[in-house]
């Protein structure tokens, strides 16, 4: 499936180092305070961040119940959000940073964090200099989301000159897998507990962490 692949992108958060469920809860409350501090919601920061939850069960986007509904631009949700984004809780996966630069393909990352977030995501997790040139955020593309449309995968393969049929996309979200698929990339999707979209046809493969993705990758052209 691997084998005459030429590069591989990776989704950053949740995908690169876990988003624990007691990460995922500082994060709501991260973006609840960005909305009600930094944003002016007229609410408290509890009851915000209850919605931010309800707005992930409903959306998969814990923003878009404040676009629709309080007026908040996107734009600037994702610059205060990530300004609180309590990086430094991350805990990065002992070994990966060696590992996978023994995966033989060229690699890159595509992220929803913005630049400075995820700059700082990768120095903390000691990925930093070994993806300095070679991350993209999707703020780089002038979007704020990877499940939109395809087209900005389409924008992805030209800024670093692969054919999407060469490419293999890793992310844990699998709707962003979708449009990924759609321009013609190896899908593969990152779970934790179990397989929850063994269903969706869109998806190539899938790895139970990142752990057993980079092992796969490493041994796939030996094989
Ligand atoms: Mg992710």
């Amino acid at each position: 499936m691997f084998k005459n692949k030429k590069a591989v992108i990776w989704d950053l958060d949740n995908t690169l180092y876990r988003i624990t469920p007691e990460f995922a809860d500082r994060l709501d409350l991260a973006m609840a305070e960005a909305l009600v501090l930094d944003l002016g919601v007229n609410m408290s920061v509890a009851d915000c961040k209850n919605l931010v939850k309800e707005s992930y069960r409903i959306y998969r986007d814990g923003g878009e119940f404040f676009y629709q509904n309080h007026n908040i631009s996107p734009k600037d949700l994702f610059k205060h959000y990530f300004n609180r984004k309590p990086i430094h809780l991350i805990e990065p996966y002992q070994g990966l940073a060696e590992k996978i630069k023994q995966v033989p393909f060229e690699q890159y990352i595509f992220t929803a964090s913005n630049r400075p977030a995820s700059e700082q995501i990768l120095k903390h997790i000691g990925l930093f200099e070994f993806f300095k040139d070679r991350f993209y955020s999707v703020e780089d593309f002038g979007v704020y989301k990877k499940n939109e449309n395809a087209e900005v995968y389409k924008q992805y393969c030209n800024k670093i000159g692969y054919n999407p049929n060469d490419c293999i996309f890793v992310d844990d979200s699998y709707s962003n897998l979708e449009f990924a698929k759609e321009i013609g990339m190896t899908t593969v999707r990152i779970f934790y507990k179990e397989n929850s979209a063994k269903d969706k046809t869109y998806i190539d493969t899938a790895y139970k962490g990142v752990m057993d993705c980079v092992d796969n990758l490493i041994v796939c052209k030996k094989a």
